[in-house]
């Protein structure tokens, strides 16, 4: 008796398959995409669609097997596809166990710029009651170095954090002495403006790496963050180029935050980005919180106003790489690597369950604790929902089991979420319930009025749409999707 079936047994044949969960939405008029439980995705014809989920496709069909290979259905030849699909579940949550991997110190609150978007609400540069004192830092540390996570980031930010570089030194001098197995990376946070030989000098020691600000060409950069003398951007470009100089050409990273005076410019934002050799940009919105909220900055543009601008520079972006300039946008690369691949790129605004406390956690300079960075920019407007406890009461027990943490993460987390748990893009998208509770004053919002879902959702189908129609999108987004490319 031969091996393999007779040819009819595959011919034609209409089978009886299993549908596994999947959820699916349109795209256009014509087409729609359709995701499973481990953010898997195709996208199919109306009627094809029509046919899926009445049990009348044929096994035949070229979509039923990419079905099947994709794990939507699950027939007699496919016994371990509920197995399989189980796997790359737990791999997408398996970060879970390694928490807190981000760990902010803000050792300063003081600043001297005064941008009028900024996030905290500032201290002036002379009042040191706002600085961390080396109390609060050690038992922070002690606390960052009881997380479970075997690599952990140490990010100093402020205020501007080099305003008290001598608490940084005794923060990182501590760490590397106390820091037992655990892998350390170091981060300052900082305009650049107070950058000197001393400071990229222990940088250099200590493998720090440079996180700035650049929003743009000289005189968009110098309106958006406002210093005596009118210099943020020279200071900045001068800083990038000595960083550079003592540390490496990839030591600094630079953040741009959208005003509405970038509005229409984004090319020009993104050709700065391109002269000073960065290999990518992060187009953000503005956040609801701190100085961006009192000045009414954050309310100057609309989210369709921000999805025009982000469009405009992706596309641009495309074309760039089109031309041989190899250039990435940060965020699309996030969410391409949660749709194209199964890791979990652990940014805090896109995780679900939230971010907060697991991703990331904060100590402020007063030694307050906060589930996150918005966390504490909310409690800097007089909202101090997220404060999970004190560095100097609360042991390591009370502050990450403590309700303040865990409901939030409980009652946000999206696949029991109205709307979120029939969304499509469900495995994509994140709980944010800090940008909830800031705007709506609970943890989840009502997602057809939330800012947060109409963005992240027009931002998955019009990737989703960009890969369908352009191969070279396909292969570019395929690759930005690679974790560490
Ligand atoms: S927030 Fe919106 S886009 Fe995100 S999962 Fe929920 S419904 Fe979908």
């Amino acid at each position: 008796m031969s091996k393999f079936q007779p040819i009819e047994f595959y011919k034609n044949k209409t089978h009886s398959y299993e549908l596994l969960p999947l959820r699916f939405e349109a795209l256009d008029d014509q087409s729609y995409v359709v995701t499973n439980m481990a953010g898997e995705y195709l996208t199919l014809p109306r009627d094809k669609l029509s046919k899926l989920v009445k049990h009348q496709l044929t096994s035949s069909d070229p979509d039923y097997i990419n079905l099947r290979a994709r794990h939507f259905l699950v027939d007699d030849k496919t016994s371990i596809a509920k197995d399989l699909l189980a796997i790359k579940l737990r791999t997408k949550y398996s970060n879970l166990s390694e928490f807190t991997g981000l760990h902010i110190f803000v050792v300063s609150l003081r600043c001297e710029h005064s941008c009028p978007y900024c996030q905290v609400s500032r201290a002036s540069d002379d009042k040191v009651a706002f600085d961390m004192s080396k109390e609060v830092a050690d038992k922070s540390l002690d606390l960052a170095l009881k997380a479970p996570a075997q690599n952990i980031k140490i990010e100093f930010q402020g205020g501007e954090p080099l305003l008290n570089f001598p608490l940084i030194k005794y923060i990182v001098e501590r760490a590397e002495s106390l820091r037992g197995t655990k892998n350390i990376g170091y981060v300052i946070a900082t305009n650049l403006a107070l950058i000197n030989d001393q400071v990229l000098e222990f940088c250099k020691q200590h493998k720090i790496q440079i996180s700035t600000s650049l929003d743009g060409p000289k005189d968009l950069h110098n309106h958006n963050r406002p210093r005596k003398g009118s210099n943020s951007y020279e200071k900045a470009i001068e800083g990038i180029a000595s960083t550079r100089r003592y540390l490496g050409k990839y030591s600094v990273s630079a953040l741009m935050t959208t005003t509405k005076a970038s509005l229409g410019r984004v090319k020009e934002i993104i050709d700065e980005y391109v002269e000073r050799e960065f290999g990518g940009i992060f187009l953000r919105p503005l956040s609801p919180y701190g100085f961006a909220l009192k000045t009414k900055t954050y309310a100057a543009y609309d989210a369709e106003k921000w999805h025009e601008f982000f469009v405009e520079g992706l596309e641009y972006i495309i074309e760039l790489n089109r031309r041989g300039k190899e250039f990435r946008e940060f965020y699309a690369a996030t969410i391409l690597s949660k749709m194209l691949t199964s890791t979990e790129p652990g940014y805090v605004d896109l995780m679900s369950p939230a971010g907060i406390g697991i991703g990331a956690v904060v100590y402020n300079y007063d030694g307050k604790v906060f589930a996150s960075d918005e966390s504490r920019m909310l409690a800097e407007m007089g909202e101090n929902k997220f404060q999970i406890g004190h560095v100097l009461k609360d042991t390591y027990e009370q502050i990450f089991l403590s309700d303040a943490l865990l409901d939030p993460i409980e009652e946000s987390f999206a696949y029991s979420v109205p709307m979120c748990t029939d969304c499509a893009f469900e495995s994509y998208c994140g709980a944010d319930p800090v940008f909830h509770y800031g705007i709506y004053k609970d943890f989840v919002g009502r997602k057809p009025d939330s800012e947060f879902c109409n963005r992240n959702m027009k931002i998955f189908k019009y990737l989703i749409k960009r890969m369908e129609e352009d191969s070279f999108v396909k292969q570019l987004f395929t690759d930005w999707a690679q974790p560490n490319a």
